[in-house]
């Protein structure tokens, strides 16, 4: 209902946000760290944080996300968390076994100013990491940034702590997949696979958070990567880095830590983006397309070819994460799609370039911001109606208000099931993207058709 109080008239606002277009860096974090095998995110501050990212992942899995909390109570607010970390560190490592314990800050140990690598190295002192086993850590005060760079930062911190080089170069490749769906980690991997090239996959949430119903309650699941297999990162022959905001980072911190190539792509979502993901492993690994990967375009192609006519021209409203909207932008503009208003809450400073350059022959103006808001994105489609809208669950209300279809897309998607298993990447994830796109608009035209025209056949 509120709602339908937000102006028409957009004023500039610098110091407050009005539903937000992003989450808080630790729950990146948290995600990043679910993706290592047998590991246990660790956020350091209050419980009311940890319940609140562990939620958010909960709903938007529908998997049961583990996590431990410093548990900071009024003592540790004032004199910092130290006593209450090493004691978890030690509780953890008895009690819930994890190889890697991976600790991430909030806002209150922020402003505390805990030292999180010198009370590791005073709980290794006291003998509280067992033989084998890692703490790791990536500092995610959520007055700044977004969920993705909580997600960079741990991602970046698996290189930090990990990567090794023995000198000699494998043929191994290094995927950082970005912030994506765990069946995008997996259709990443597959994709590799049919290539016939051996990547290893940083981090991998596949078979953690879409994993299985087999019955029985597993603490740590089949999937994640190996220790093993991120120290090797450090000898492989490239690193392929997924979205500059996501996994550009931990592909530059590779670079600097062990000399290993990296190449900056963009998400491999929809035709264009897919064929340069393809393309670039390819020449790295100088391994030819198998016909397998071959035919999975041309169904692209021939999908994107009968369902062209009911794209043309239509306006789309965004709002989501900038690795997400860039590609996806790219992939509505090569169906004839407009889309006009873009929102992303994560801040930086070439997404507007970027959206503007893919959207410069659009005849039509186009408003795109950078550490926006849905408040914002709202006032702009009163002012200028679109077709269609794509984004979180957040925005349903939005869609609601205004009566325009929604397609949900991103992170967190908490109203509904089975995204998690299903990509988005890759040409396959292309042809499910366009299939729930015009399902939303069709069933809009049957909704508001009359009698005469509610047509069998579209
Ligand atoms: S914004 Fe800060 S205080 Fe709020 S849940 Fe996130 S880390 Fe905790």
């Amino acid at each position: 209902m509120l709602l339908r109080h937000t102006p028409k008239e957009v004023r500039e606002r610098k110091a407050l946000t009005i539903n937000p277009a992003k989450t808080c860096q630790p729950i990146g974090a948290m995600y990043a760290a679910l993706g290592i095998h047998r590991c246990l995110p660790h956020s350091h501050g209050s419980q009311g944080c940890c319940a609140y990212h562990r939620s958010t992942l909960t709903r938007h899995y529908k998997e049961p996300v583990m996590a431990a909390t410093s548990s900071f109570t009024e003592g540790a607010s004032v004199f910092g968390g130290q006593a209450n970390l090493v004691q978890a560190i030690d509780n953890i490592f008895t009690i819930y076994e994890p190889d890697v314990i991976a600790v991430h800050t909030t806002c209150l140990s922020e402003t505390i100013g805990d030292d999180i690598p010198q009370i590791a190295r005073k709980a290794q002192a006291e003998g509280k990491i067992p033989e084998g086993k890692f703490v790791i850590h990536v500092n995610t005060p959520s007055y700044v940034g977004s969920h993705v760079t909580g997600f960079a930062g741990m991602t970046k911190a698996m290189v930090d702590y990990f990567a090794a080089s023995n000198g000699k170069r494998s043929e191994q490749i290094n995927i950082i997949p970005g912030y994506v769906e765990p069946s995008d980690m997996e259709e990443i991997k597959r994709i590799a696979a049919e290539l016939g090239i051996k990547a290893v996959v940083f981090p991998d949430t596949s078979n953690v958070l879409n994993r299985p119903q087999t019955g029985k309650y597993e603490m740590y699941p089949k999937g994640g990567v190996r220790i093993p297999e991120l120290v090797s990162t450090g000898d492989s022959k490239a690193t392929v880095a997924l979205g500059r905001m996501a996994s550009w980072p931990a592909a530059r911190a590779l670079d600097v830590k062990c000399n290993v190539r990296c190449e900056l792509l963009e998400l491999p979502i929809g035709l264009a983006a897919t064929d340069v993901f393809i393309n670039t492993l390819r020449t790295i690994a100088g391994v030819s397309v198998p016909d397998s990967i071959n035919l999975e375009r041309g169904r692209l192609l021939d999908i994107i070819t009968d369902m062209h006519q009911y794209f043309y021209q239509k306006k789309v409203g965004l709002v989501g994460d900038p690795d997400q909207l860039i590609s996806l932008c790219e992939f509505l503009v090569s169906v004839d799609m407009w889309p006009i208003h873009v929102v992303t809450g994560t801040s930086g400073k070439k997404f507007e370039s970027r959206i503007r350059e893919i959207t410069k022959n659009i005849p039509h103006e186009i408003n795109v911001r950078a550490g926006g808001d849905m408040f914002l994105f709202h006032q702009w489609v009163k002012n200028e109606p679109v077709n269609l809208m794509m984004g979180n669950s957040y925005l349903k209300y939005i869609a609601r208000d205004e009566d325009i279809p929604f397609v949900r897309f991103g992170f967190p998607i908490l109203d509904r099931v089975g995204h998690s298993y299903f990509p988005t990447v890759g040409y396959r994830g292309g042809m499910r993207l366009l299939e729930k796109i015009l399902d939303a608009l069709l069933d809009r035209q049957d909704r508001d058709a009359p009698e005469e025209s509610f047509e069998l056949v579209m």
